[in-house]
């Protein structure tokens, strides 16, 4: 697979809520949070051998196990989102999944992000909004396919998605067709407020990569929902407070987990590890929402 050399620097899978807030909204409009429904989708599985990478602390060598890697499709009246877009679709074609070279991990995708997709009558062009936790091949694997959807990203991460290094490496191969979209940039600290009624803000918590982000997302029913990519990667990253290896900057990457973590205590919000298995199978089984 393309892109894979990426692998090196993923491999092992591996606050901000001032009332000042960039918008998304046009018309800059201030409503009343409108119901939104969130879509857990099951874009790969990971069966690992050996976490190491996942600490810098020496503490998962040897620790394997299994993780699960999903795309999440928000909808709001005023829009659908997708936040990642999972392991490329690919994978799913290739009989016993993907053993990368070296790794001491295997990839599958059970299921494929178009066909479930489908399973609510959207194809990728009905897509108004894409927002990635970061770009690593396993959360930005089928970007190229929704390259008419407003891309909402950090600006750092913009940059080093794009840069010389990116593009020597080969990284960019699988977001490609965005490299001459125009995204909504997000600079400075103030989270983006996708919809202008504060259902669902992006914020930044760099330090896994340079512009990495969580989204935090406030429902009707089930309260508030915090997405937090690859801020803690295994269930132990928030326990004890890991750092991968191949993270781009360790203090950011403690200084983020300070952040999030009085983000969540502010907003009462459900924190999602996005890569633990429990905190998916949690959530409501596709196509049911969380509402
Ligand atoms: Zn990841």
């Amino acid at each position: 697979m393309k892109g894979l050399p990426l692998l090196s620097a993923c491999l092992a899978l591996s606050a901000c809520a001032t009332a000042k807030t960039s918008t998304g909204d046009a018309k800059g409009e201030v409503d009343a949070p409108a119901s939104v429904k969130l879509y857990a989708m099951d874009c790969g599985r990971v069966q690992a051998s050996d976490y190491g990478s996942m600490a810098d602390d020496g503490s998962m060598n040897g620790v394997g196990g299994e993780g699960i890697n999903p795309c999440y499709l928000i909808r709001h009246p005023k829009g659908d989102l997708l936040w990642d877009t999972g392991f490329s679709e690919a994978i799913a074609d290739m009989p016993g999944g993907l053993r990368p070279q070296g790794a001491p991990m295997r990839f599958e995708m059970p299921r494929k992000l178009t066909v479930q997709l489908a399973e609510l009558g959207l194809a990728p062009a009905d897509i108004d909004y894409l927002s990635f936790s970061h770009m690593h091949f396993d959360h930005a694997g089928n970007a190229n396919l929704f390259a008419s959807a407003k891309w909402i990203v950090d600006a750092d991460e913009y940059a080093s998605a794009f840069s010389e290094t990116a593009h020597r490496r080969g990284e960019v191969t699988h977001y490609s067709a965005l490299e001459h979209v125009k995204p909504v940039l997000m600079e400075g600290d103030a989270p983006y407020d996708v919809f202008g009624d504060g259902s669902v803000s992006i914020h930044q918590a760099p330090g896994h990569t340079p512009g990495h982000t969580v989204l935090l997302l406030k429902t009707a029913k089930s309260g508030a929902v915090l997405l937090t990519g690859d801020l803690w990667p295994l269930g132990a990253s928030r326990e004890r407070s890991l750092v991968p290896i191949y993270n781009s900057d360790r203090e950011q990457t403690l200084e983020s987990m300070r952040r999030v973590e009085a983000l969540a205590k502010d907003s009462g919000a459900r924190v999602i590890q996005q890569h633990v298995l429990a905190h998916f199978t949690a959530l409501p089984a596709f196509p049911a929402p969380l509402e």
